[in-house]
Protein backbone atom coordinates (compact mmCIF):
# COMPACT_ATOMS: atom_id res chain seq x y z
CA UNK A 1 0.00 0.00 0.00
CA UNK A 2 1.05 3.54 -0.74
CA UNK A 3 -1.74 5.73 0.46
CA UNK A 4 -5.24 5.37 0.32
CA UNK A 5 -7.86 8.65 -0.23
CA UNK A 6 -11.48 9.02 0.28
CA UNK A 7 -13.41 12.01 0.37
CA UNK A 8 -16.40 11.92 3.05
CA UNK A 9 -18.35 15.23 2.84
CA UNK A 10 -18.95 17.54 -0.01
CA UNK A 11 -20.24 20.65 0.14
CA UNK A 12 -19.79 22.91 -3.33
CA UNK A 13 -16.60 22.60 -4.55
CA UNK A 14 -15.03 21.94 -1.14
CA UNK A 15 -14.47 18.41 0.35
CA UNK A 16 -13.59 16.91 3.22
CA UNK A 17 -11.91 13.60 3.20
CA UNK A 18 -9.33 11.23 4.83
CA UNK A 19 -5.99 10.29 3.81
CA UNK A 20 -4.53 7.52 5.05
CA UNK A 21 -0.40 7.01 4.44
CA UNK A 22 1.75 4.60 5.71
CA UNK A 23 2.43 6.49 8.75
CA UNK A 24 -0.56 8.22 9.30
CA UNK A 25 -4.23 9.06 8.61
CA UNK A 26 -4.83 12.49 7.67
CA UNK A 27 -8.33 14.31 7.83
CA UNK A 28 -8.52 16.97 4.34
CA UNK A 29 -8.32 19.47 4.13
CA UNK A 30 -5.23 19.57 5.98
CA UNK A 31 -2.47 22.18 5.96
CA UNK A 32 1.11 20.70 6.56
CA UNK A 33 3.82 23.04 8.41
CA UNK A 34 7.19 23.26 6.56
CA UNK A 35 10.19 21.72 8.43
CA UNK A 36 13.13 22.15 6.23
CA UNK A 37 16.04 20.89 7.28
CA UNK A 38 13.94 17.67 9.68
CA UNK A 39 12.90 20.66 11.76
CA UNK A 40 9.76 23.08 11.79
CA UNK A 41 12.00 25.75 13.21
CA UNK A 42 11.37 26.43 16.82
CA UNK A 43 9.10 23.77 17.65
CA UNK A 44 9.94 20.60 19.11
CA UNK A 45 8.34 17.91 18.05
CA UNK A 46 6.28 17.00 20.80
CA UNK A 47 4.71 20.28 21.02
CA UNK A 48 4.05 19.81 16.89
CA UNK A 49 2.21 16.64 17.73
CA UNK A 50 0.12 18.68 20.56
CA UNK A 51 -0.79 21.07 17.92
CA UNK A 52 -2.71 18.29 15.90
CA UNK A 53 -0.15 18.51 12.77
CA UNK A 54 -0.66 15.14 11.37
CA UNK A 55 1.56 15.69 8.55
CA UNK A 56 5.05 17.73 8.17
CA UNK A 57 7.27 18.91 4.87
CA UNK A 58 10.69 18.03 4.80
CA UNK A 59 12.64 20.12 1.53
CA UNK A 60 15.01 17.75 0.09
CA UNK A 61 16.76 20.27 -1.63
CA UNK A 62 17.99 21.46 1.77
CA UNK A 63 18.62 18.00 3.34
CA UNK A 64 20.38 17.03 0.77
CA UNK A 65 22.85 19.59 1.07
CA UNK A 66 22.96 19.33 4.94
CA UNK A 67 23.23 16.13 6.29
CA UNK A 68 22.83 14.62 3.23
CA UNK A 69 20.63 12.12 1.81
CA UNK A 70 23.13 9.33 2.88
CA UNK A 71 23.17 10.51 6.52
CA UNK A 72 19.82 10.24 6.56
CA UNK A 73 18.80 6.81 4.85
CA UNK A 74 21.56 5.45 7.58
CA UNK A 75 19.49 6.85 10.02
CA UNK A 76 16.83 4.55 8.96
CA UNK A 77 15.42 7.51 6.90
CA UNK A 78 13.52 11.15 8.01
CA UNK A 79 11.06 9.90 10.27
CA UNK A 80 13.65 7.83 12.64
CA UNK A 81 16.07 10.72 12.20
CA UNK A 82 14.06 13.31 13.32
CA UNK A 83 12.02 11.43 15.57
CA UNK A 84 8.38 11.66 13.83
CA UNK A 85 5.70 9.29 13.59
CA UNK A 86 3.42 10.91 11.87
CA UNK A 87 3.41 11.73 8.09
CA UNK A 88 6.35 13.55 5.66
CA UNK A 89 5.88 14.93 2.75
CA UNK A 90 9.45 15.98 0.68
CA UNK A 91 9.15 18.06 -2.02
CA UNK A 92 11.43 17.18 -4.82
CA UNK A 93 14.14 20.06 -4.64
CA UNK A 94 13.41 21.71 -7.68
CA UNK A 95 11.34 24.63 -6.11
CA UNK A 96 14.57 25.53 -4.27
CA UNK A 97 17.24 24.69 -7.08
CA UNK A 98 15.40 26.96 -9.23
CA UNK A 99 15.11 29.61 -6.53
CA UNK A 100 18.01 29.70 -4.23
CA UNK A 101 21.23 28.13 -5.77
CA UNK A 102 22.89 29.93 -8.49
CA UNK A 103 21.91 27.87 -11.62
CA UNK A 104 24.31 26.46 -13.46
CA UNK A 105 22.97 24.75 -16.56
CA UNK A 106 19.85 23.40 -17.26
CA UNK A 107 18.67 21.19 -19.99
CA UNK A 108 16.90 18.01 -20.93
CA UNK A 109 19.03 15.62 -18.44
CA UNK A 110 18.81 17.99 -15.59
CA UNK A 111 20.42 20.51 -13.75
CA UNK A 112 23.71 21.47 -12.42
CA UNK A 113 23.54 23.55 -9.73
CA UNK A 114 26.19 25.67 -6.97
CA UNK A 115 24.98 25.21 -3.23
CA UNK A 116 24.02 28.58 -1.43
CA UNK A 117 25.68 27.18 1.76
CA UNK A 118 29.00 26.82 0.13
CA UNK A 119 29.00 27.05 -3.37
CA UNK A 120 29.99 23.64 -4.25
CA UNK A 121 28.83 22.09 -7.22
CA UNK A 122 25.65 19.23 -7.29
CA UNK A 123 23.93 17.90 -10.43
CA UNK A 124 19.58 17.04 -9.43
CA UNK A 125 17.47 15.17 -12.65
CA UNK A 126 14.19 13.58 -12.19
CA UNK A 127 15.78 10.19 -11.57
CA UNK A 128 18.64 11.80 -8.81
CA UNK A 129 15.82 13.61 -6.98
CA UNK A 130 14.06 10.20 -6.64
CA UNK A 131 16.71 8.34 -5.19
CA UNK A 132 17.37 11.03 -2.57
CA UNK A 133 13.67 11.19 -1.86
CA UNK A 134 13.46 7.45 -1.49
CA UNK A 135 16.31 7.71 0.43
CA UNK A 136 14.70 10.26 3.20
CA UNK A 137 11.85 7.97 3.15
CA UNK A 138 8.65 10.55 3.27
CA UNK A 139 5.65 9.02 3.06
CA UNK A 140 4.62 11.03 0.21
CA UNK A 141 7.25 12.54 -2.23
CA UNK A 142 6.96 14.41 -5.33
CA UNK A 143 7.98 14.66 -9.16
CA UNK A 144 10.95 16.57 -10.49
CA UNK A 145 9.63 19.69 -11.84
CA UNK A 146 10.66 23.28 -13.44
CA UNK A 147 8.79 25.98 -11.40
CA UNK A 148 8.56 28.69 -14.22
CA UNK A 149 9.17 31.81 -13.24
CA UNK A 150 6.55 34.78 -13.41
CA UNK A 151 6.23 36.76 -15.70
CA UNK A 152 7.57 34.51 -18.92
CA UNK A 153 6.92 34.32 -22.30
CA UNK A 154 4.32 31.77 -23.13
CA UNK A 155 6.60 29.79 -25.41
CA UNK A 156 8.85 29.61 -22.92
CA UNK A 157 6.05 28.27 -20.72
CA UNK A 158 4.94 25.99 -22.83
CA UNK A 159 8.54 24.72 -23.22
CA UNK A 160 8.92 24.58 -19.67
CA UNK A 161 5.38 22.76 -19.21
CA UNK A 162 6.47 20.06 -21.37
CA UNK A 163 9.59 19.29 -20.11
CA UNK A 164 8.02 18.89 -16.65
CA UNK A 165 6.22 16.57 -18.25
CA UNK A 166 8.45 14.38 -19.56
CA UNK A 167 10.19 14.85 -16.48
CA UNK A 168 7.57 13.32 -14.72
CA UNK A 169 7.12 10.13 -16.85
CA UNK A 170 10.89 9.94 -16.29
CA UNK A 171 9.96 10.24 -11.87
CA UNK A 172 7.51 7.70 -12.24
CA UNK A 173 9.89 5.29 -14.42
CA UNK A 174 12.71 5.32 -11.60
CA UNK A 175 10.20 5.54 -8.61
CA UNK A 176 8.23 2.24 -9.62
CA UNK A 177 11.70 0.66 -10.58
CA UNK A 178 12.95 1.73 -6.70
CA UNK A 179 10.55 2.46 -4.06
CA UNK A 180 11.22 -1.00 -2.43
CA UNK A 181 14.77 0.76 -1.19
CA UNK A 182 12.62 3.07 1.08
CA UNK A 183 14.80 2.46 4.66
CA UNK A 184 11.58 2.08 6.29
CA UNK A 185 12.52 -1.05 8.67
CA UNK A 186 15.92 -1.03 8.13
CA UNK A 187 16.84 -0.36 11.60
CA UNK A 188 15.54 -2.60 14.05
CA UNK A 189 17.74 -1.27 17.17
CA UNK A 190 15.78 1.43 17.80
CA UNK A 191 12.48 0.10 20.32
CA UNK A 192 9.85 2.65 20.64
CA UNK A 193 6.30 2.14 23.22
CA UNK A 194 3.29 1.39 20.57
CA UNK A 195 1.11 3.84 21.12
CA UNK A 196 -3.07 3.49 20.05
CA UNK A 197 -2.17 7.36 18.28
CA UNK A 198 0.00 5.25 16.17
CA UNK A 199 -2.87 4.56 13.83
CA UNK A 200 -2.78 2.16 10.78
CA UNK A 201 0.52 1.02 10.92
CA UNK A 202 -0.29 -0.42 14.35
CA UNK A 203 -3.70 -1.73 13.10
CA UNK A 204 -4.57 -5.43 14.37
CA UNK A 205 -1.23 -5.03 16.89
CA UNK A 206 -2.29 -5.78 20.00
CA UNK A 207 -0.63 -2.64 21.84
CA UNK A 208 -0.83 -2.55 25.89
CA UNK A 209 2.32 -3.15 26.55
CA UNK A 210 3.92 -4.28 23.48
CA UNK A 211 7.07 -2.61 21.90
CA UNK A 212 8.25 -3.35 18.59
CA UNK A 213 10.78 -1.92 16.64
CA UNK A 214 9.78 1.05 14.72
CA UNK A 215 8.54 0.27 11.06
CA UNK A 216 8.72 -3.35 11.31
CA UNK A 217 5.30 -4.05 9.52
CA UNK A 218 5.91 -1.02 7.01
CA UNK A 219 8.16 -3.27 4.63
CA UNK A 220 4.81 -4.19 2.56
CA UNK A 221 4.23 -0.74 2.28
CA UNK A 222 5.60 1.69 -0.08
CA UNK A 223 5.97 6.06 -0.88
CA UNK A 224 3.24 7.97 -2.93
CA UNK A 225 4.60 9.77 -5.77
CA UNK A 226 3.04 13.03 -7.04
CA UNK A 227 2.79 14.60 -10.21
CA UNK A 228 2.76 18.55 -10.12
CA UNK A 229 1.07 20.46 -13.08
CA UNK A 230 2.70 23.21 -14.09
CA UNK A 231 1.67 26.15 -17.07
CA UNK A 232 2.46 29.38 -15.25
CA UNK A 233 -0.16 31.70 -15.67
CA UNK A 234 -2.02 30.11 -18.59
CA UNK A 235 -5.22 28.25 -18.61
CA UNK A 236 -5.01 26.42 -21.61
CA UNK A 237 -1.21 24.97 -20.91
CA UNK A 238 -2.59 24.70 -17.24
CA UNK A 239 -5.17 22.28 -18.88
CA UNK A 240 -2.74 20.52 -21.11
CA UNK A 241 0.05 20.19 -18.06
CA UNK A 242 -3.26 18.91 -16.02
CA UNK A 243 -4.09 16.21 -18.61
CA UNK A 244 -1.06 15.02 -19.59
CA UNK A 245 0.12 14.43 -15.88
CA UNK A 246 -3.40 12.83 -15.29
CA UNK A 247 -2.28 10.46 -18.03
CA UNK A 248 0.98 9.56 -16.82
CA UNK A 249 -0.96 8.37 -13.94
CA UNK A 250 0.02 9.61 -10.03
CA UNK A 251 -1.85 8.54 -6.83
CA UNK A 252 -2.14 12.51 -6.11
CA UNK A 253 -1.62 15.56 -8.14
CA UNK A 254 -0.15 18.97 -6.88
CA UNK A 255 -0.55 22.46 -8.74
CA UNK A 256 2.80 24.08 -8.61
CA UNK A 257 4.59 27.22 -10.04
CA UNK A 258 1.80 29.74 -8.05
CA UNK A 259 2.40 32.21 -5.53
CA UNK A 260 5.69 33.54 -6.90
CA UNK A 261 4.57 36.87 -7.34
CA UNK A 262 1.46 37.07 -9.30
CA UNK A 263 -1.81 38.57 -8.12
CA UNK A 264 -3.72 37.06 -5.78
CA UNK A 265 -6.76 37.09 -7.76
CA UNK A 266 -4.61 35.32 -10.79
CA UNK A 267 -3.67 32.93 -8.62
CA UNK A 268 -7.52 31.96 -7.38
CA UNK A 269 -8.28 31.94 -11.08
CA UNK A 270 -5.94 29.46 -11.88
CA UNK A 271 -6.21 27.24 -8.96
CA UNK A 272 -10.33 26.94 -9.74
CA UNK A 273 -9.67 26.40 -13.28
CA UNK A 274 -6.59 23.61 -12.81
CA UNK A 275 -9.02 21.47 -10.20
CA UNK A 276 -11.67 20.95 -13.13
CA UNK A 277 -9.07 19.09 -14.52
CA UNK A 278 -7.83 16.78 -11.77
CA UNK A 279 -9.43 14.12 -10.86
CA UNK A 280 -12.32 14.36 -8.20
CA UNK A 281 -10.54 11.10 -6.69
CA UNK A 282 -7.73 11.58 -5.62
CA UNK A 283 -6.06 13.98 -3.26
CA UNK A 284 -5.14 17.52 -4.56
CA UNK A 285 -2.17 19.27 -3.41
CA UNK A 286 -1.81 23.54 -3.86
CA UNK A 287 1.69 23.91 -3.48
CA UNK A 288 2.97 26.97 -1.32
CA UNK A 289 0.45 28.88 -0.22
CA UNK A 290 -0.93 31.49 1.50
CA UNK A 291 -2.22 33.28 4.10
CA UNK A 292 -4.80 32.49 6.79
CA UNK A 293 -7.37 33.68 4.29
CA UNK A 294 -6.55 32.01 1.55
CA UNK A 295 -6.10 28.75 2.87
CA UNK A 296 -9.69 29.10 3.52
CA UNK A 297 -10.64 30.05 -0.03
CA UNK A 298 -8.39 27.03 -1.72
CA UNK A 299 -10.14 24.60 0.49
CA UNK A 300 -13.22 25.73 -0.68
CA UNK A 301 -11.95 25.62 -4.00
CA UNK A 302 -11.90 21.69 -3.27
CA UNK A 303 -8.23 21.78 -2.12
CA UNK A 304 -7.08 19.21 -0.31
CA UNK A 305 -3.68 19.59 1.18
CA UNK A 306 -1.48 22.92 1.82
CA UNK A 307 1.73 23.96 2.84
CA UNK A 308 3.30 27.18 3.02
CA UNK A 309 6.61 28.70 5.31
CA UNK A 310 4.19 32.18 6.42
CA UNK A 311 3.02 31.07 9.82
CA UNK A 312 6.56 30.09 10.89
CA UNK A 313 8.45 32.65 8.91
CA UNK A 314 6.16 35.31 9.60
CA UNK A 315 6.26 34.62 13.58
CA UNK A 316 9.97 35.26 13.74
CA UNK A 317 9.45 38.27 12.39
CA UNK A 318 6.75 39.23 14.43
CA UNK A 319 3.68 38.63 12.78
CA UNK A 320 0.90 37.00 14.51
CA UNK A 321 -2.60 35.38 13.13
CA UNK A 322 -5.24 36.01 15.24
CA UNK A 323 -9.09 35.04 15.11
CA UNK A 324 -9.27 39.20 15.36
CA UNK A 325 -6.76 40.09 12.64
CA UNK A 326 -3.18 40.25 12.81
CA UNK A 327 -1.02 41.46 15.17
CA UNK A 328 2.74 43.16 14.82
CA UNK A 329 3.74 42.04 18.67
CA UNK A 330 6.85 44.75 18.09
CA UNK A 331 5.01 47.45 18.57
CA UNK A 332 4.68 49.58 21.40
CA UNK A 333 1.04 49.26 22.21
CA UNK A 334 0.89 46.01 23.59
CA UNK A 335 3.96 47.00 25.96
CA UNK A 336 1.35 46.92 28.62
CA UNK A 337 -1.35 44.60 27.48
CA UNK A 338 -2.45 41.82 29.82
CA UNK A 339 -4.23 40.21 27.16
CA UNK A 340 -3.69 36.70 26.03
CA UNK A 341 -2.92 36.77 21.91
CA UNK A 342 -6.05 35.65 20.61
CA UNK A 343 -8.98 35.33 23.59
CA UNK A 344 -10.30 32.30 20.90
CA UNK A 345 -7.03 30.03 20.61
CA UNK A 346 -6.48 27.24 22.62
CA UNK A 347 -2.62 26.63 22.48
CA UNK A 348 -0.24 27.12 25.23
CA UNK A 349 0.97 30.49 24.04
CA UNK A 350 -2.71 32.01 24.23
CA UNK A 351 -3.33 29.96 27.79
CA UNK A 352 -0.06 31.17 29.43
CA UNK A 353 1.40 34.19 28.38
CA UNK A 354 0.17 37.98 28.03
CA UNK A 355 0.96 40.52 24.68
CA UNK A 356 3.02 42.51 26.88
CA UNK A 357 5.02 39.26 27.57
CA UNK A 358 5.43 38.25 24.19
CA UNK A 359 6.17 41.59 22.88
CA UNK A 360 8.53 42.08 25.69
CA UNK A 361 10.48 38.78 24.85
CA UNK A 362 9.99 40.00 21.18
CA UNK A 363 11.91 43.76 21.43
CA UNK A 364 14.55 41.91 24.03
CA UNK A 365 15.29 39.58 20.67
CA UNK A 366 14.81 36.38 23.34
CA UNK A 367 14.65 33.49 21.51
CA UNK A 368 11.66 32.09 23.39
CA UNK A 369 10.18 35.02 21.57
CA UNK A 370 10.63 32.99 18.53
CA UNK A 371 9.70 29.77 19.72
CA UNK A 372 6.10 30.99 21.33
CA UNK A 373 5.19 33.22 18.31
CA UNK A 374 5.57 30.08 16.13
CA UNK A 375 3.78 27.80 18.39
CA UNK A 376 0.71 30.49 18.23
CA UNK A 377 1.19 30.65 14.17
CA UNK A 378 1.30 27.34 13.38
CA UNK A 379 -1.85 26.51 16.58
CA UNK A 380 -3.51 29.35 14.35
CA UNK A 381 -3.13 27.42 11.09
CA UNK A 382 -4.30 24.05 12.01
CA UNK A 383 -6.55 25.39 13.79
CA UNK A 384 -8.11 26.77 10.73
CA UNK A 385 -7.80 23.92 9.07
CA UNK A 386 -10.01 22.09 11.39
CA UNK A 387 -13.03 25.00 11.56
CA UNK A 388 -12.95 24.57 7.92
CA UNK A 389 -13.34 20.81 7.96
CA UNK A 390 -15.60 21.14 10.89
CA UNK A 391 -18.02 23.57 8.81
CA UNK A 392 -17.84 20.81 5.32
CA UNK A 393 -18.72 18.61 7.60
CA UNK A 394 -22.48 20.35 9.08
CA UNK A 395 -23.04 20.97 5.32
CA UNK A 396 -21.68 24.71 5.10
CA UNK A 397 -19.68 26.30 2.47
CA UNK A 398 -16.48 27.62 4.05
CA UNK A 399 -15.54 30.79 2.06
CA UNK A 400 -13.95 33.46 4.79
CA UNK A 401 -11.86 33.27 7.65
CA UNK A 402 -14.29 35.43 9.28
CA UNK A 403 -17.12 33.04 8.91
CA UNK A 404 -15.20 30.29 10.24
CA UNK A 405 -13.95 31.92 13.10
CA UNK A 406 -16.95 33.51 14.25
CA UNK A 407 -19.01 30.38 14.06
CA UNK A 408 -20.53 29.09 17.37
CA UNK A 409 -21.04 25.63 16.58
CA UNK A 410 -17.23 24.95 16.26
CA UNK A 411 -15.49 23.05 19.22
CA UNK A 412 -13.26 24.96 21.36
CA UNK A 413 -9.65 24.68 19.86
CA UNK A 414 -8.32 22.04 22.90
CA UNK A 415 -4.92 21.36 24.37
CA UNK A 416 -4.22 17.28 23.60
CA UNK A 417 -3.36 15.37 26.43
ZN1 LIG B 1 -2.55 30.82 20.47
Amino acid sequence: MSITFQTSSVVGQSRTGRLVTPHAEIETPVFMPVGTVGSVKGVPQDILEELGAQIILGNTYHLYLRPGVETVRQMGGLHRFMSWDRAILTDSGGFQVFSLSELRKLNEDGVTFRSHLDGSSHYFSPESAMQAQISLGADIIMAFDECTEYPAELSRVRASMEMTARWAARSKKYFEAHKSEVPWGEVSSFESPVSCSAGPLWAGVPTQGVRQPKGLSLREDTQALFGIVQGGMDRELRRESAERTVEIGFPGYAIGGLSVGEPRALTREIVESTLEYLPKDKPRYLMGVGNPEEIVEYAGLGVDMMDCVQPTRAARHGLLFTSQGRISIKQARYAQDPEPLDPNCGCRVCQRYSRGYLRHLFASNEILAQVLNTIHNLSFYLDTMRRVRHSILLGEESRSLSGIWSQPNVRPPRIQA
